[in-house]
């Protein structure tokens, strides 16, 4: 499978299914058009701000899943613009919205008081919706972050893709702000799980970044990639102890909520901590019914699995809800 992987021929019911599910993986990721409209909007939004504020040293750049590259077809555009001059023009996601406006974007919608205030827009020229923030460098970071982790072993990338497209096929997966889950919280909950997989597939963020984020010379573990993604959702289905544990793709293991004192919270029902903020949980939007319906579609994804691993398996399991 990935090229560090040792060779082993694995079943081949195992082998038919992993095919399977890098096929459904290819359908559901971002197309060259995507790609081309992403510029596209990108050199749109450089000749506004170039337009607009003409003295300034304003950056623009992407980060999210274009960047990890783990986009979807129907993922959105993280953009981040940073404003370099001290005394910028440029102070408001407000502003932003205005200028958006001008420019054709529609659904504009502005949440100015948000830990990181941003700008959601939909483009209908260009048929692409994007997230916009002002001066965001944990965004950069974190994603820095996935985009190393998915590309430390092959079998990450497909499987992060689905787990992605599942959540947004099974609705809990909102824009940011509105959805049970964020894509990017979800695909945490998947590295966690690959970091406590025996042996692990991927090591800690720490143990990752003291390494420069290299490559093993040696993968252990040599599951196929159908029992990995049959595995996760058994794990969060039925073994993760939602009540007790912190979810850590920092430390690589599990937390307990209890040391965190993150135990008496009830915004914290499940947890997931940011790996550059520890004191953020990442999941602090599900309240306790979601993280039940949560568990439940985990279930659901399991049961069906476990009976047919095959295209009418995957079919079932990324229905629309
Ligand atoms: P999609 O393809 O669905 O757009 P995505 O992989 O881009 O998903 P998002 O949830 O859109 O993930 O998040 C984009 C980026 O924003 C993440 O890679 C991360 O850098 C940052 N981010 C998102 N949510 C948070 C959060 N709660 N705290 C810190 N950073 C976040
Ligand atoms: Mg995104």
């Amino acid at each position: 499978i990935a090229d560090t992987v040792k060779e082993e021929v694995l079943p081949q019911d195992e082998q038919d299914f992993d095919i399977e599910l890098q096929k459904f993986a290819a359908s559901v990721e971002a197309t060259e058009g995507h790609k081309q409209r992403r510029i596209a909007l990108l050199s749109k939004l450089s000749r506004v701000l170039q337009t607009n504020f003409p003295e300034e040293d304003i950056e623009l750049t992407t980060f999210g899943s274009t960047e990890s590259n783990l986009a979807l077809r129907r993922s959105d555009v993280d953009i981040c613009i940073q404003t370099h001059s001290r005394t910028s023009k440029l102070q408001t996601t407000c502003q932003l919205a205005r200028l958006l406006h001008e420019e054709g974007l529609v659904n504009i919608v502005c949440i100015p008081r948000a830990r990181v205030p941003i700008v959601k827009a939909w483009d209908p020229s260009l048929g692409i919706a994007c997230d916009i923030n002002l001066n965001n460098s944990l965004a950069k970071t974190n994603t820095a972050m996935i985009k190393a982790c998915v590309e430390y072993d092959a079998r990450i990338r497909p499987m992060a893709l689905l787990i992605k497209h599942w959540a947004k096929c099974r609705k809990f997966n909102g824009t940011k702000g509105k959805g049970v889950l964020s894509s990017y919280t979800i695909t945490c909950m998947l590295l966690n799980y690959l970091q406590l997989t025996d042996p692990p597939i991927l090591p800690s963020m720490v143990a990752l970044q003291q390494n420069d984020y290299c490559k093993p010379k040696v993968q252990l573990n040599e599951k196929s990639i159908g029992s990995l993604f049959i595995g996760f959702f058994e794990y969060y289905g039925y073994r993760f102890e939602y009540e007790s544990y912190v979810i850590s793709v920092k430390q690589g293991y599990l937390l307990s909520k209890k040391t965190k004192v993150w135990d008496s919270d009830q915004n914290n029902i499940l947890c997931v901590e940011e790996p550059f903020n520890n004191m953020r949980n990442l999941a602090n939007t599900a309240n306790e019914m979601e993280v039940m319906g949560l568990r439940l579609e985990f279930q659901r994804a399991y049961q069906i699995l476990k009976r047919s691993r095959d295209h009418a398996g995957l079919v079932e399991t990324f229905r629309e809800f």
